[in-house]
């Protein structure tokens, strides 16, 4: 299996090599419409928003942000923004990013409290400052200084939930077996080789307060390059924060491979280091900037349903599953 497919990955670099003598206005068609991508069946009205922000007007990276917001401020997404389940202490700590593939730039908040949107406060980030990433109470800072208001994050819901896992004996145990998580990470590209990827979690439900995992993180949890494509993962942060996900796949589309094989070759890579990463909970989206995109789930108990919007059709689909 794993020669075979290494082989595919090869020929399809060698392919792409004879591609890059293609002139560029053939490589990347004019004018093929917007294609944006997302995790989880909440990135289905968030792809709505999207191509709603697009169609009036809004730039590319306009788009990524209010389709993010869309899960952000659903109370019933308990992975995201308002209504996301707490850390430990039961305070919800939110993690956001966003890249933009011209300037290839980011602008990024960890650890941020009592803000429902997190990656508003990391495109001024991007735009306002010449930093990329802000945590804990200089961020929060920064967001009260741009003109956000905090509010509880707490749903009843979620304070529910938080309270049940507290009296649950030995509930610490969280911290070496993870449960909840699925962040939306969307990539998008406006039909015409621009790309722009973002990502926003409430992370891992209980947990250590301080703790930031891949999602805010650029090359982590999303990247975006104008010259190749843009990635995006979800699931066990702390395992894939070690593997660099999203650039790496960036990286192997840059040389050739297809949003596919990249999704399904850094999957393979985490499982050849460390054989047991088989069973860890981790998926990724790719989409490279023709607009195809590769979707990837490591196994059949972390199944990553993806929803993509093309040419006006929205639509929620399941991931490839690896092993
Ligand atoms: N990767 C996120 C985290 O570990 C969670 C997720 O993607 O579902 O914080």
């Amino acid at each position: 299996m794993e020669k075979i497919n290494r082989r595919t990955f090869m020929q399809s670099v060698a392919a792409a090599a004879a591609v890059s003598a293609v002139p560029e206005a053939e490589a990347k068609p004019e004018g093929s419409g917007p294609v944006f991508l997302s995790t989880w069946p909440h990135g289905k009205p968030a792809n709505e928003r999207a191509a709603e922000v697009f169609k009036s007007g809004g730039s590319l990276l306009d788009a990524v942000e209010k389709g993010i917001n869309v899960p952000e401020s659903d109370p019933n997404v308990m992975s995201v923004g308002y209504g996301g389940l707490p850390n430990a202490d039961g305070v919800v700590s939110l993690d956001a990013g966003i890249m933009d593939g011209t300037r290839h730039r980011a602008g990024a908040v960890c650890a941020l409290e009592g803000i429902k949107n997190p990656i508003s406060v990391a495109r001024l980030v991007l735009e306002r400052t010449r930093h990329t990433t802000m945590a804990g109470e200089g961020a929060l800072r920064f967001a009260l200084e741009m003109g956000f208001h905090t509010e509880q994050l707490l749903t009843p819901k979620s304070l529910e939930r938080w309270m049940q896992w507290k009296a649950t004996p030995n509930h610490e145990t969280f911290w070496i077996t993870p449960d909840n998580h699925d962040t939306i990470g969307m990539v998008a590209t406006d039909g015409r080789g621009h790309m722009v990827a973002g990502c926003s979690t409430s992370g891992l439900e209980w947990k250590i307060p301080g703790r930031v995992a891949d999602s805010p993180l650029v090359g982590l949890g999303y990247f975006a390059d104008d010259n190749a494509g843009a990635a995006s993962a979800t699931g066990d942060g702390d395992l894939m924060s070690n593997y660099c996900t999203s650039v790496s796949i960036v990286h192997l589309m840059a040389r050739g491979a297809s949003p596919q094989e990249a999704c399904a070759e850094i999957l393979k890579q985490m499982v050849k280091t460390i054989p047991a990463n088989k069973d860890g909970e981790c998926a990724v989206i790719a989409m490279n900037n023709r607009g195809e995109i590769g979707t990837a789930s490591m196994n059949a108990k972390f199944h990553l349903k993806y929803a993509l919007w093309r040419n006006a059709e929205s639509q929620l689909l399941d991931s490839v599953v690896l092993y």
